[in-house]
Formats: structure tokens, C-alpha cells, sequence
């Protein structure tokens, strides 16, 4: 696809990204440098949708077998679904402070902070607000990153950028390796074949059978949202 016809894009962001260096709740700066990097690209008009995790507060895995508190996992992921709520909240008032419209969708509702989503009605609001899809995919045993391609197929983005800590994908950990070698492209069953760190199965599969292409990038690398969308450079692309 031609750079250009990025006009609808869908970002996620994992809920620990906005924690910063603390794991847990908000790093208020973080906070408001993802709110202004996305409130530049709607000012530059594009649609924007956002799915963000629930990491900093809770992950279903913390209540598994053998913790403190031990759940089953539906209740334990319904903890941790409840998590996105709380995400999509700050970040949408945080883009309203800031003077972008944001409004919280989700598959299911919680009366008084999110609407229903119904992809066409999402799909014209995405043209004057940020619209950010929280409670994942609704269901447990599933991660908002399954969330962010089930939306963002429902939606017809063009593109979905997963924020994370390193600018691309590796063949190994680059904190951790300083031989890793960065991809610029790789394809669906690349990523499925070698099991890189891209996002789990379940996402990727969606992902590759309906076409919907991922990049990924540093979240906290200024402008680098833009520079991927206006002119397909940075990060690296999941495409087929
Ligand atoms: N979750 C879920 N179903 C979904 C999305 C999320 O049950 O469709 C739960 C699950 O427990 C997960 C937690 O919500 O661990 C937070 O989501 P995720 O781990 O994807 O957040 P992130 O790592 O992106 O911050």
C-alpha cells in the first residue's frame, strides 16, 4: 500500500508503557508525551484509533495458579480487562485537557465511561475524535493486542502501530543482546515461523487473515508515529 493511503490508523499501547520506569499506574510524562504525539497526528488529520493494555495495573497471569490470590482466569483476566478502563479514561481526558476530542468505546459497555462500539458509528466519529476502544476483546483468555487488530479490521484502518520499547522487531532481545539484528520487513508467517516477540498467535493469525498490516516502533522516539505514517519510514513492518 502507498504511504499516503495511511489515513486511519490504529496505535496500541501497552498499558506498562505508560508507567514508565515505576511498572505500575501512570508516569505522568509519559502520559503526556503519547497524548501529544497522537493529538499532533490528529491535527495533521488523520483518524486515529487507540487500544490501550491494562499491564500497569493488572495482567489475568498475576491471579494464575499458585499466587497470592488465586482466580480463575475469566475472573482474573475480567480484573485485567477492567485495567483498559482505567487507561482509556486518563488518556481520554488527558486529550481533552489538551484540546483533542477522545471518546471510550468498548465491546461491552460501562454505563457513564464507555459506549458500545458499533464499528460504523466508530468509524464516522474517528473523523473528528480519537476514539479509544477499551475492555479489549470483551472476552478473557485474550490480550488487548488481539483487541487492537480485532478493532482495527473492524474499523478498516490501514495500519496498526504496536508502541513498544525498541524501535523495531529483533531476532533477540536488544537490551538483552548486543548482536541482535533488526528486521525492516517480515511477513505474517515470518514472524509466526521464527515465534518473534511481535504480538501473541491469536493477534498475528487475525492479522494475516485479513491483510491488516502492523509496524512496530519505539513508542517514546518523538515524531516517529508521524514519520511511519506520512512517509512509511522507521520501525518495522508486518505485512504479507
Ligand atoms: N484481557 C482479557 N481479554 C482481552 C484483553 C485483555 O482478558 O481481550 C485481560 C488479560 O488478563 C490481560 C489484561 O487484560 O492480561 C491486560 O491486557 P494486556 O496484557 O494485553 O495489556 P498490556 O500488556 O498491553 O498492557
Amino acid at each position: 500500500m502507498p504511504v499516503e493511503d495511511y489515513s486511519r490508523v490504529l496505535v496500541k499501547i501497552s498499558g506498562e508503557a505508560l508507567a514508565g520506569s515505576s511498572k505500575q499506574g501512570f508516569d505522568a510524562a509519559v502520559v503526556d508525551f503519547v497524548v501529544k504525539e497522537i493529538g499532533d497526528l490528529r491535527d495533521d488529520g488523520i483518524e486515529i484509533a487507540l487500544v490501550i493494555g491494562g499491564g500497569n495495573f493488572y495482567r489475568g497471569n498475576v491471579f494464575a495458579a499458585g499466587a497470592e490470590i488465586e482466580l480463575p482466569p475469566s475472573t482474573a483476566d475480567q480484573i485485567g480487562m477492567l485495567g483498559t478502563f482505567i487507561n482509556a479514561l486518563t488518556v481520554r481526558d488527558s486529550l481533552i485537557k489538551c484540546g483533542w476530542d477522545a471518546k471510550i468505546v468498548s465491546k461491552h459497555p460501562i454505563e457513564g465511561v464507555s459506549e458500545t462500539f458499533l464499528a460504523s458509528k466508530a468509524r464516522k466519529n474517528l473523523r473528528n475524535t480519537v476514539v479509544i476502544c477499551a475492555g479489549g476483546t470483551g472476552n478473557p483468555l485474550f490480550t488487548t493486542d488481539t483487541a487492537a487488530c480485532l478493532f482495527g479490521i473492524e474499523l478498516d484502518v490501514d495500519l496498526v502501530l504496536k508502541a513498544t520499547k525498541v524501535d523495531g522487531v529483533y531476532d533477540a532481545d536488544p537490551e538483552k543482546d548486543r548482536d541482535a539484528v533488526r528486521f525492516d520487513v517480515l511477513t505474517y508467517n515470518d514472524v509466526i515461523q521464527n515465534d518473534l516477540q511481535v504480538m501473541d498467535l491469536p493477534a498475528i493469525t487475525l492479522a494475516r487473515d485479513y491483510q491488516l498490516p502492523i509496524v512496530v516502533y519505539r513508542m517514546l522516539d518523538a515524531g516517529a508515529l508521524r514519520r511511519i505514517i506520512r512517509g512509511g519510514k522507521g520501525g518495522t513492518l508486518v505485512s504479507s
